[in-house]
């Protein structure tokens, strides 16, 4: 992957010529005349032009103006916003969006969408408002933001809404598209198929909602399965526990969801691993931790005594909630064992 830079802007300044087939950029430069084609843009404010998409980078450009406006609409963008746009290929939410913001920072990694965009807005009100960042989202800085919007290739899905969770200052909200599996996964409770480490981590941290559905028609070129856009909004303030202790533990249990808690946690290398940061944290807590009943217990005593609890007795991740799992990371820590 190439590094990050700054993008400078090149390329003829007239609106693209729409033409039949996608076409490489060096047969766009050639034969770009100005003008849309009516074929794909009906409705207007859809970009018409035919940068040849590259799947592999997720390009899958929303070509029906009515669910730019929509999602545009769902993000209630006041003109004092910031907005974060990621992934803004050749620009068809990017302009809605500048035309109600203070101003957009849109991160791409496709240095030919980083000139499409630009181009997009060149000569027009909005050009100032905008500024492209060239790089990969997930190991780009943030700026400050108040709203975020994307469209973003299922590859990256995940690390986004991670690096979104953990980012700060907190922002409004952020409205994004994904296939519909993940989309589903970040709301998923208790007991559903899809319930797993993302939704409560998710849950954990943002109230999520399911905005609207995207039919894989809506894209040029149409992805292989449908979409779906959802809101996310960090709690405020945040819940109170170490993140990475409680991801931790997360992480175990749900390597094996349908399992008993007994049986994920009593395997050979999670009493090592445990025992490993009872260990540590006994080191570091010397003398703090010195009135603690289970000082001599090992990870395995500990856990016998927690699982055979009324509450945890033959219990299972994929049945457990928030509040559950909070609790259960209380009672371990109390007993000495942490998961980071
Ligand atoms: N938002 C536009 C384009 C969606 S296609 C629309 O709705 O029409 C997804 C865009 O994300 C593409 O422009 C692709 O080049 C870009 N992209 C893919 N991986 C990226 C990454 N890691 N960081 C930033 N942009 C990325």
């Amino acid at each position: 992957m190439p590094k990050s830079k700054r993008s400078t802007r090149s390329g003829p300044s007239s609106a693209v010529a729409g033409g039949t087939a996608p076409y490489s950029l060096a047969q766009r430069t050639a034969t770009s005349c100005g003008g849309v084609s009516a074929s794909s843009n009906k409705g207007g404010g859809v970009s018409a032009n035919l940068v040849a998409p590259n799947t592999s980078l997720g390009q899958h450009f929303l070509k029906n103006p009515a669910v730019v406006t929509a999602i545009v609409a769902k993000a209630a963008i006041k003109p004092t916003d910031s907005v974060l746009e990621i992934g803004p290929g050749t620009g068809n939410m990017t302009v809605p969006l500048l035309q109600q913001s203070k101003n957009v920072v849109a991160i791409e990694y496709d240095t030919r969408m980083v000139r499409e965009v630009l181009k997009r807005v060149e000569g027009t009100s909005e050009e100032r408002k905008l500024k492209v960042i060239q790089g990969d989202a997930i190991k780009t800085r943030f700026p400050f933001f108040d709203v975020c919007v994307a469209n973003v290739p299922y590859q990256i899905s995940s690390a986004l809404v991670f690096k979104l969770l953990s980012h700060r200052p907190m922002f409004r909200c952020s409205v994004m598209m994904f296939q519909e599996e993940f989309a589903l996964r970040l709301t998923a409770r208790p007991g559903e198929a899809l319930y797993c480490r993302l939704s409560v981590n998710t849950q954990l941290l943002a109230k999520v909602d399911q905005l609207m559905k995207v039919g894989r028609n809506n894209f040029r070129p149409p992805p292989k399965v449908e979409s779906r856009v959802v809101r996310i909004e960090l709690r405020n303030p945040p819940p109170p526990v170490d993140f990475i202790e409680w991801d931790g533990m997360i992480r175990l249990l749900f390597n094996r969801k349908n399992k008993t808690l007994r049986s994920v946690l009593m395997t050979k290398s999670t009493l090592k691993m445990l025992d490993e940061n009872i260990r540590t944290h006994r080191a570091l807590n010397e003398r703090k931790d010195d009135m603690c009943d289970d000082e001599n217990k090992d990870a395995r005593q500990i856990i016998e005594q927690v699982v055979a609890m009324e509450q945890w007795k033959d219990k299972r991740a994929s049945k457990l909630d928030l509040d559950d799992f909070l609790s259960l990371l209380a009672e371990f820590n109390k007993r000495g064992v942490h998961f980071a």
